[in-house]
């Protein structure tokens, strides 16, 4: 579940991009989610609690899965890196489509070249 093998071949359009931090928030976040809902039902015996927790591990696993599938998105053509990843592929080889975007799959764009954020906001 963790993002390492789906976007990790995008490592260098999505850092370009500065949204490298959205990974890595999101891995932790849904390493930490289904680590509460494993912990959860590993742990807890009482019913009622148990199934909050459960849930509410894998809500927060969900939650920002999602969050970075949406938020992930070409600065240029605002297009979702990650759900398009998904979409254009089947579900067994989807992740594999992901060498192919050192720039973004749609409008060609391959990120800021020569610190041009940087230029661009000294005007
Ligand atoms: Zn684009």
């Amino acid at each position: 579940m963790t993002l390492d093998g789906v976007v990790g071949n995008a490592a260098t359009f999505i850092a370009r991009t500065g949204q490298w931090w959205k990974v890595r928030v999101s891995d932790g976040a849904t390493v930490l989610g289904i680590g509460i809902a494993i912990a959860s039902w590993w742990r807890i015996n009482e019913g009622f609690f148990r199934t909050i927790a459960i849930n509410a591990g894998l809500a927060i696993a969900a939650v920002v899965w999602a969050w970075q599938a949406f938020s992930i998105r070409c600065p240029r053509c605002r297009l979702r890196l990650v759900l398009h990843a998904i979409q254009t592929s089947s579900v067994l080889s989807w992740n594999k489509r992901t060498p192919e975007m050192q720039r973004c799959p749609s409008c060609g764009y391959a990120g800021p070249q020569n610190n041009e954020m940087q230029l661009t906001s000294h005007g």
